[in-house]
């Protein structure tokens, strides 16, 4: 488990007193998994931010990470952590498509056995990776690519989760989860997205549609 060092933010608030308000603030509104909660009182978000925004860090929003591209938001990624995990005892193995910021790994690598992680835009792959290292995360695996395909050599997965909206959810990423497995994923066109999860059991496939969502979009193809 990574430690957790304060630092005091530009408002001038210690990010510890506000870290401690946000997750009081998820369980407030409906997070139950204390595994979750436990995880997101682990991982500090304001390390994922840039400095300019980082007194923003501990409200319950999205922001810009550069890129077009945008950190979600503590309660989606809370929200479908806990989808993800339904309350498993154990979960192995989970593919992340759209690593943006690291942070949502960083969430998942605290309760996942291993997260595997692909990003399409090089820079942010790129300060992902050296974001997560001096944090002491080593069940990681990042990758520089386009994750409409998965990650076949790691599949089968226990949980894939999507943080940036497809039209539809790509099929073969259905191909790569686990007997048991869940995927949870923002589906749908931008402004009108919601947040749908998936069980496989015996082979076949129950769908679930929770609450509506603002995800980027997920595009095709990689940027060097
Ligand atoms: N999970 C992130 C949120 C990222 S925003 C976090 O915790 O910060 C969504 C990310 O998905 C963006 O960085 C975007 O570049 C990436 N993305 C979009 N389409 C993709 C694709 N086909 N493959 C991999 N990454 C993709």
């Amino acid at each position: 488990m990574v430690s957790s060092k304060s630092t005091t933010l530009t408002n001038g608030f210690t990010s510890e007193r506000t870290h401690k308000r946000l997750v009081t603030g998820l369980r407030r509104k409906g997070i139950t998994d204390e595994t979750v909660l436990l995880a997101m009182a682990s991982i500090q978000r304001d390390l994922f931010i840039e400095d300019a925004l980082k007194s923003r860090a501990y409200e319950d929003i999205a922001l810009p990470i550069g890129y077009r591209q945008t950190i979600s938001q503590p309660f989606v990624v809370a929200l479908m952590s806990q989808i993800l995990r339904s309350n498993r005892d154990k979960l192995g193995r989970v593919l992340e498509v759209g690593t943006g910021s690291g942070y949502q790994a960083a969430v998942l690598s605290e309760f996942a056995d291993r997260v595997y992680t692909i990003e399409r835009i090089q820079q942010l792959f790129d300060a992902a990776k050296l974001r997560l290292a001096p944090l002491g995360i080593k069940n990681v695996s990042f990758r520089h690519g386009d994750g409409t395909s998965g990650w076949t050599v790691n599949a089968p997965f226990d949980g894939i989760i999507l943080t940036a909206a497809p039209a539809v959810v790509p099929i073969n990423l259905f191909d790569q989860l686990a007997d048991g497995g869940i995927l949870v994923a923002p589906e749908g066109e931008e402004q009108n997205q919601t947040l749908v999860y998936w069980k496989k059991t015996h082979g076949s496939l129950r769908r679930v549609e929770s609450v509506p969502v603002v995800f980027v979009p997920m595009i095709s193809g990689m940027i060097s």
